[in-house]
């Protein structure tokens, strides 16, 4: 057969495959899915029982039977906190393991998961689903730009596209430019990556031309309306987002074509929200229900979202996730990373002539995240604002490349000695303007921060 012949039969296997994948999830009912998480959250809490330190103690300690739990409310309060995964990981750990992962974070408080194989393929082949339920085959040719220092998304990914036997050229974090450069030479038609990075080299599409793009993911942090619109106006194409973290290995649910929710992978992970307001938003909480090397029961997550229950137009038999931007815990996450503004303290303690205070501002200026740093000074000028700035990236590096890259921009904005308490109120650390942006709430100061926090 000649080479052409070869592509045209690749090509249509293919769709036959993904046709015959989605078909068939369609038509599972709703009650089967259920059945499954049931007898899976069964097992999984007999095997921790016995196999994981910390939930052996965790049940002890709330007089929780195995034998008893037939539903993840029979739980009662027990949750799993960030703050266990750092201070007591290796009683997690209930096998050996073949890799780990790293949440991002700084100040050495990164989280630390640990996988098998066979729990790292279960996520490749639901990655795999994902790209052909949105159309992609194994004769596109994928960009992945994640980043893959200790970080899943990328790995996974990687992982997912072998699975559907397709092209993909790893970029991992590097800058716009080198990857706008890329797209034309290795024939690229795909992009998978953060919309932080994926935004920049939008740009550049924009102001050089865009080469012909089928289709965009993203993972690693939120899009917003805003910046989807503009993305798909540029590239001529569909933007899909996913929700995921890393104590998931990964993806927790991804959108179909309806860009409508995240559709979550029910299967692999039980998704509650804890402590719902009115309108049916709280803290994301997570059960890994397959996983056998290091498994979590209801973790909080610290993201705020909603479950949408209706059934969604695509036909999936999946409930679906909206996750908002705030947070439930004093983090705050900008571009991909995730910080405590205490970051902010030791580095403008460090800079003589600047004030204690000090208050931080996230906004939206166009299609980019700024963190606006406010200092008190009375003597303003640009050598004490560089100071301040490479006293800043001197504690946290991590911030100075997603800066130096164009992920967002850090300003350092000087106000007069006194003037950030002027009112005499208790100053608020962190103001969060991107929840205008979009119209929402800002949970964390209207308190459904949960107790124990
Ligand atoms: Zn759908």
């Amino acid at each position: 057969m000649s080479s052409a012949g070869k592509a045209v039969r690749e090509y249509f296997k293919s769709r036959v495959r993904a046709g015959h994948i989605y078909s068939a999830m369609r038509f599972v009912p709703r009650g089967v899915v259920e059945r499954v998480q049931r007898r899976r959250l069964k097992e999984l809490v007999t095997y921790c029982a016995t196999e994981s330190k910390f939930y052996r103690d965790c049940f002890k300690r709330h007089g929780i039977t195995p034998e008893a739990v037939n539903s993840i409310e029979d739980l009662g309060d027990i949750f799993t906190l960030g703050l266990d995964l750092i201070e007591r990981r290796k009683d997690f750990i209930c096998r050996p393991d073949h890799i780990a992962f790293e949440t991002t974070g700084t100040q050495g408080r990164n989280k630390w998961l640990h996988f098998t194989w066979h729990e790292i393929n279960k996520m490749a082949n639901s990655c795999m689903v994902g790209l052909l339920m949105l159309d992609f085959y194994r004769t596109d040719r994928f960009l992945n730009c994640f980043n893959y220092s200790f970080w899943v998304p990328g790995f996974v990914f990687q992982r997912g596209v072998e699975r559907l036997g397709a092209y993909c050229l790893g970029a991992s974090k590097t800058s716009p430019e080198s990857i706008y450069e890329r797209l034309d030479n290795y024939k690229i038609n795909a992009l998978i990556g953060y919309p932080s990075l994926l935004m920049r080299v939008t740009d550049l599409a924009e102001k050089h031309g865009a080469p012909k793009i089928k289709g965009i993911m993203t993972a690693g942090e939120r899009i917003t309306p805003q910046v989807r619109s503009w993305m798909e106006r540029v590239w001529g194409c569909n933007v899909y987002a996913t929700y995921g973290l890393t104590e998931a290995c990964g993806g927790v649910g991804g959108e179909c074509i309806r860009k409508n929710g995240y559709h979550l992978e029910e299967l692999l992970n039980l998704v509650e929200i804890d402590n719902p307001a009115e309108d049916g938003y709280g803290e994301i909480v997570l059960t890994t229900l397959s996983r056998r090397c290091m498994p979590l029961i209801r973790y909080r997550t610290g993201d705020v979202g909603r479950i949408i229950n209706e059934k969604c137009g695509c036909g999936l038999p999946t409930r679906r996730l909206e996750s908002v931007p705030g947070r439930v815990d004093d983090k705050i996450k900008i571009g991909t990373a995730y910080f405590l503004p205490n970051v902010f303290d030791r580095a403008i303690h460090s800079v003589e002539a600047i004030g204690r205070d000090y208050q931080l501002v996230a906004y939206w200026e166009g299609n980019k995240e700024v963190l606006e740093l406010n200092l008190e000074t009375d003597t303003p000028s640009d050598k004490l604002s560089e100071e301040v700035m490479s006293a800043i990236f001197r504690e946290d590096k991590d911030m100075a490349n997603n800066v130096s890259y164009g992920m967002f921009n850090l300003k350092i904005k000087f106000n007069p000695t006194g003037s950030l308490r002027a009112d005499n109120i208790k100053l608020k650390r962190f103001v969060d303007k991107r929840l205008d942006h979009e119209g929402r709430r800002d949970y964390r100061i209207e308190g459904i921060k949960p107790e124990g926090r």
